[in-house]
């Protein structure tokens, strides 16, 4: 590049810029032609103008219809985010006028909504909270000329221009969606990410002070809300995706009812959802209003196999190849659980396709080229981005998904659906207190809305890889995952954020009692909480501050005091990342061997901070060094670098003096494991288990057995006792990342949980949710002791 770098060079490199622009200017064009033709468009106005005389509206509208990517723009552009860029001459001087008296609600029109969800035919009485942003169904904005001109000015009056003030928040359940559809948005308006639309999720944060749309995972605006409990920088929230019902997005529901209520006129919300049960969110807001958006589908063919799959990976790929060879034109979307079962899948159909094009070299037809595209959370951007690219003449496009292209996102082209009828979903079991992943069938409404993705651009066909009777027996809807997982970390922050009586926060479906006293009792033994339920200084605000699950917060307070900081910040960031080891089947003696040298005894978490403390190792401005290095060793470079930049963002979260900051130290404890061992029995206690003679362990909190997963480095040579990450299902329950412990440290770092003295003590108070029965001691004392069960090592 220095050779090159002559007057030719740059005049060449300016003539290319100047050629980029054109084709910049010429994208944006067919960009903008594009986003027009989307539904959202044809109720621009009409959501605008409702918008102005409601403070929530009920925003419901076919997947791919251009909620997510085109409304946010809307506001935007009419001043709801608080920048001087209408798209359209204005009547009125936006910015400065206050709530408007001319704006006039649109009555009429068809497919309206009424508060109960229900639809009424054009012509039957409506109030102004039954209306529709709908159009006409050619794609026409149904109302008045004499209306269109108003909507775009801005609400709340002056106030409302406050520096910072008004931004645009809008959630996604899943961290994907967030990227993609931000980086999406930003190419249609012509700015680079993280400029005037960024997106954040944890542990990455692609905005700045001039982001003015931001896309963010629900459970980030939940920890916003920990620190600006009013949420003033946003002028408006949407949430969006509100059918997937999150934890998350179920407790920003809560606060923010709140904010609206302390907010007033100056703040705005906007749920939207993919399906049409509206009646819940409009009870639940005081004054909301339901529109819908007029979508168009195609009609999908779908069929149903004639016996049950016993392998219903095997199935999808025999059935992409046989659509890719039997169908026409069009893309097919596979939906399977994870990244694990996606990277397999890949492999599998490239060797299958290899394999059918050295043998078909007769019948060039069906040789068309399959282009195989996975797509997941941990994906690179770049690769994530690639799945939306039309596929080149010829060819067709294969994509691999998890549940993201169910609602999150919208590939183009896509004509087939392969369901297989799974996805991962997280349970949790409020008795034991343990919450695990795993891969459980789908319901009824996900089996049509995965169908409905082959229709949107023209008839479609869906394969479901089930029988219909198999169909027939599957749950309605999936309930909301509040009422199904643990609550630990979403108690912790309503507490912190003041919110006493979780109990009686106004959920709109409320968990189980169960599990929120569960999740008391757990705070209560990590010390988070007193017995009295009050949020402790020392443990709990911290905790609460951190951005990691409560368990693993306690592991680096622990660590602080124990003089290993450094190694348990790494260990966390470690098992923050995802696939850290490459282990391709072909390669197995290599890999084994290599991983070799970083295995510890002693456990899983010392076997990855010494793959950490290997990279750290090398000199961080080295690509090729850390690139060389990884690849010898078998480790995803990738993964290495999430986790480094977890590390430092970690090391920033408990350094600094002043907040976030909280003021730790971070020593080392060099190459005794100990107290790094202890600091992991200090937050990880409730995954204590012990070993017992047919070589499974029992969970001593809740007597279940488990078995230790294959992959652990301990499974050669099982310790006496240890603690867990995580629990896995498949055919068993698996006890994933596990290190040895002592057990005699148990009633020591974790009295509240393993002493069954303070268990008697405190029982009655029950956490300041008063003694409720059998409920009460267990409250207090995670249920080992209350049970009698006390740990056999304690
Ligand atoms: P909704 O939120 O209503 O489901 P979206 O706003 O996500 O709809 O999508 C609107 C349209 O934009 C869809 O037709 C989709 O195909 C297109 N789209 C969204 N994201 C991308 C992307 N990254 N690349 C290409 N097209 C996209
Ligand atoms: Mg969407």
């Amino acid at each position: 590049l220095d050779i090159e770098d002559g007057p030719s060079a740059k005049k060449h490199r300016r003539n290319s810029k100047a050629e980029d622009a054109v084709a910049a200017a010429e994208r944006r064009k067919q960009l903008d032609a594009e986003r027009r033709q989307l539904p959202a468009w044809a109720a621009r106005d009409k959501l605008l103008q409702l918008l102005q005389e409601h403070r929530t509206l009920v925003l419901v509208g076919e997947t791919g219809s251009g909620k997510t990517t085109q409304i946010p723009q809307f506001l935007l552009s009419a001043r709801f985010g608080s920048i001087a860029a209408p798209d359209k001459p204005t009547s009125d001087n936006a910015g400065a006028a206050g709530p408007s008296d001319d704006v006039k609600l649109p009555f009429e029109g068809p497919g309206v909504v009424d508060k109960h969800g229900g639809f009424r035919s054009p012509g039957q009485a409506q109030t102004n909270h039954h209306t529709s942003a709908g159009s006409d169904g050619n794609g026409v904005s149904d109302h008045g000329g004499a209306e269109q001109q108003t909507g775009r000015r801005s609400i709340g009056g002056s106030g409302s221009n406050r520096a910072g003030g008004g931004a645009i928040a809008v959630t996604q359940p899943r961290r994907v969606a967030a990227m993609t559809v931000a980086r999406r948005v930003a190419e249609e308006m012509g700015t680079k990410i993280g400029d005037k639309v960024g997106y954040a999720i944890r542990f990455e944060d692609v905005t700045s002070p001039s982001t003015r749309i931001k896309y963010m995972t629900d459970g980030l605006l939940l920890r916003e809300a920990l620190l600006d409990p009013m949420l003033s920088r946003y002028r408006v929230v949407i949430i969006d995706e509100a059918h997937e019902r999150t934890v998350h997005t179920d407790v920003l529901f809560g606060l923010l009812k709140g904010v609206q209520a302390r907010r007033g006129d100056d703040f705005r919300l906007i749920v939207m959802s993919a399906t049409l049960d509206t009646a819940r969110f409009v009870d639940y807001f005081p004054g909301a209003v339901a529109a819908l958006i007029r979508g168009r589908q195609f009609p999908v063919r779908v069929m149903y196999t004639a016996k049950p799959e016993d392998n219903y990976l095997d199935a999808a790929i025999n059935a992409t190849l046989q659509v890719h060879s039997d169908e026409g034109e069009g893309d097919i979307l596979v939906f399977l659980t994870g990244q694990d079962e996606i990277d397999s899948a890949e492999r599998l159909l490239r060797d299958r396709l290899a394999a059918l094009q050295s043998s078909r070299v007769a019948s060039p037809s069906t040789c068309r080229e399959l282009l195989v595209l996975p797509i997941y959370a941990a994906l690179p951007p770049e690769q994530q981005m690639k799945v939306f690219e039309p596929a080149p003449e010829g060819q067709r496009k294969a994509i691999l998904a998890t549940n993201i292209a169910e609602t999150s996102i919208t590939i183009p082209g896509v004509r087939y659906v392969i369901d297989t009828g799974h996805v991962k979903a997280r349970d949790y079991n409020a008795k034991l207190g343990l919450e695990s992943l795993a891969v459980v069938p789908v319901s009824q409404a996900q089996a049509r809305q995965r169908s409905g993705r082959a229709g949107r651009e023209g008839p479609g066909k869906a394969f479901r890889l089930y029988t219909e009777a198999d169909f027939a027996v599957l749950e309605p809807t999936t309930p909301p995952e509040i009422t199904r997982c643990n609550l630990g970390s979403v108690v912790l922050q309503l507490k912190a954020m003041g919110i006493h009586d979780v109990l009686g926060f106004d959920f709109m479906d409320p968990p189980p009692r169960a599990a929120i006293l569960r999740s008391l009792e757990l705070l209560y033994a990590l010390g988070a909480l007193d017995a009295a339920g009050r949020l402790t200084e020392e443990v709990g605000r911290r905790l609460s501050r951190l951005p990691v699950d409560p368990m693993f917060g306690r592991v680096l307070l622990a660590a602080m005091e124990m003089g290993c900081g450094q190694e348990a910040v790494a260990v966390v960031a470690m098992v923050s990342t995802e696939n850290v080891f490459h282990t391709p089947r072909q390669k197995e003696r290599e890999w084994r061997a290599a991983r070799l040298k970083f295995v510890s005894r002693e456990g899983d978490h010392l076997t990855l901070l010494n793959v950490f403390r290997g990279f750290r190792e090398l000199p961080k401005e080295s690509n090729k060094a850390r690139t060389t290095w990884c690849s010898d060793n078998f480790i995803n470079i990738r993964a290495m670098r999430k986790a480094e930049d977890i590390y430092e963002q970690l090391v920033r979260f408990l350094g600094p003096p002043s907040p976030p900051g909280l003021g730790l130290q971070l020593a080392t404890c060099g190459e005794d494991s100990t107290p790094l061992r202890r600091a992991l029995t200090a937050g990880l206690f409730p995954h204590a288990a012990k070993l017992q003679p047919d070589g499974s362990y029992r969970v001593l909190a809740t007597g279940r057995q488990v078995f230790l997963h294959p992959s652990s480095v301990l499974l050669d040579r099982k310790p006496d006792c240890l603690v867990f990450n995580e629990l896995m299902h498949t055919t068993r329950t698996y006890a994933r990342d596990a290190v040895a412990i002592e057990a005699r440290w148990l009633p020591e770092l974790a009295p509240a949980a393993f002493a069954a003295k303070t268990t008697a003590a405190i029982a009655g108070v029950g956490v300041g949710v008063g003694a409720s029965g059998g409920l009460a001691p267990a409250a207090a004392g995670m249920g080992a002791g209350a049970r009698g069960q006390v740990p056999r090592g304690a």
